[in-house]
């Protein structure tokens, strides 16, 4: 990873392959100087920022390609240094043609999120708005567009800084009476400070506990569709994508690997899966469709057992209910096939919280089975603006934050002498620092920032 800012960067900023346009890009102190050099059109030198400009690119006497300059002068572009985009036509050669005239003019090649490092490194962006650029590029439903934009927008970082300011005052009041340790002096009151490691303590266990979703919103939530052979489940599966995916027949035992496919429900993404049916299987392929399935349900976030409504006992129904039963883990069940019966057995069936009935091929309540999904795995806790922390690396610097805090209450209610407290507070804030980026090491902005594709 290169930290210097003092060169100019140059990568192609969209898809590789042929397009209508592609635009590459530029940053650093010469890059309007470099781009004067094979260009030809007005002297931008002379331009204002945020303009853009017709002109060619030239290689000497050889005109390469007619092309729009724009110009975003320090500070006022993406990394606070001078960005220069050129949209060219998408042809692969004309982009690589133009790139290489652009390096044998000065420029260097970037580096993977070299430009997102050095926004970063400019102060433009916290580490945490920086990886949320990542996410964004990488998002692929509305929930988790808007988790990214969010954590963009700084809501995450605002929050983060302002519970590290509160803790510096009361860091250096501390390290004070460090300085007067002989006379047995708190200028740090000690209620006040039990009150706001309490207030800090209470958003992080909130921070902490959203990650779960917003972790599940990021890759999409595992749910899975497990029953007995011939329940219904390649239908049902089918039924809630509204499509014909899945293998269905009538012969048990039909779905013998797991098939995944995503399924939006209000913008969240839920990867499905269909798994072989449980139950005792009669041959070793059949065995191992089972022992997949059971892998597969006790990885599950959310699970949807089906039973077909008309065949199943209700010794078998509870026997199978007992079994897939995980505590903490909420299982949906849907009775299947009630096309089939009679109102008087539709009566009959069980109807609890978690019981839905369905007729999977005639398409009956498959909208409320949706609706149910989707609230069981969000459970109301999309609704404001509250912060999701999407990022394990957040993650384990709250769980640590917190850790910290813990000890400092636990120091103020069991006296230990300011010198252990500080300590404890300045572990906090370092951990705290580490996500937004006031805190780093090359490694952490290696391990980041590697990650990002070239000319972002
Ligand atoms: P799986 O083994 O659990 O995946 O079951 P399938 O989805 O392959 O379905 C087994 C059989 O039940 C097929 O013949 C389906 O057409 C039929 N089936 C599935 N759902 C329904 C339903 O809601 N009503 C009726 N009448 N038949 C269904």
């Amino acid at each position: 990873m290169n930290y210097t800012t003092d060169d100019t960067i140059v990568a192609l900023a969209t898809p590789n392959g042929t397009g209508a346009i592609g635009i590459i890009r530029l940053s650093g102190p010469d890059a309007v100087a470099i781009t004067q050099k094979v260009f030809k059109g007005k002297d931008l030198s002379k331009q204002d920022s945020h303009t853009i400009h017709f002109g060619h690119i030239v290689d000497g006497a050889v005109v390469l390609d007619e092309v729009l300059v724009s110009l975003f002068i320090a500070p006022k572009s993406y990394t606070r240094e001078n960005v220069v985009e050129i949209s060219c036509h998408g042809s692969a050669y004309i982009i690589e043609s133009v790139i290489k005239l652009l390096i044998r003019s000065g420029a260097r090649p970037a580096q993977p999120g070299e430009f997102t490092l050095r926004a970063f490194l400019n102060g433009q962006l916290d580490l945490s708005q920086a990886e949320a650029v990542a996410d964004l590029i990488a998002s692929n439903s509305k929930a988790s567009q808007q988790a990214a934009m969010s954590q963009l927008r700084g809501g995450f970082s605002n929050q983060l800084k302002g519970l590290r300011e509160q803790l510096v005052n009361f860091a250096s009041l501390i390290e004070l009476e460090l300085d007067f340790s002989e006379e047995d002096v708190e200028f740090a009151n000690r209620d006040q400070l039990k009150q706001l490691i309490v207030n800090i303590l209470t958003i992080l266990s909130k921070l902490i506990q959203s990650f779960e979703l917003g972790n599940a919103i990021k890759q999409g939530i595992n749910t899975v569709i497990a029953g007995r052979p011939n329940a219904g489940k390649s239908t049902l599966l089918n039924a809630l994508l509204n499509e014909e995916r899945a293998i269905v027949s009538n012969i048990a035992g039909t779905t013998r690997d797991t098939i995944e496919e995503i399924l939006n429900i209000n913008g969240v993404n839920f990867r499905l899966t269909d798994t072989a049916g449980i139950r005792e299987a009669t041959d070793t392929i059949e065995a191992i469709g089972v022992q997949k399935a059971y892998e597969k349900i006790s990885q599950s976030a959310i699970l949807i057992y089906v039973f077909d409504a008309l065949e199943i006992s209700l010794a078998d129904l509870n026997a199978d209910l007992e079994s897939l039963q995980r505590p903490g883990f909420p299982m949906l069940v849907v009775a299947n096939k009630i096309d089939l019966l009679t109102p008087l057995q539709i009566a009959e069936l069980p109807h609890t919280e978690s019981m839905m009935h369905v007729s999977a091929k005639e398409k009956q309540h498959i909208d409320e089975l949706k609706h149910k999904i989707y609230h069981t795995a969000i459970k109301g806790q999309l609704s404001g603006d509250e912060t999701l922390v999407t990022n394990i690396r957040h993650l384990q610097a709250l769980q640590k934050t917190e850790e910290s805090l813990s000890r400092v209450l636990d120091g103020i209610d069991n006296p230990i002498t300011s010198e252990f407290l500080a300590i404890d507070i300045k572990q906090a804030l370092h951990y705290l620092g580490e996500i937004t980026g006031s805190v780093t090491t090359d490694d952490l902005l290696e391990n980041i920032f590697s990650k990002f594709c070239i000319g972002k």
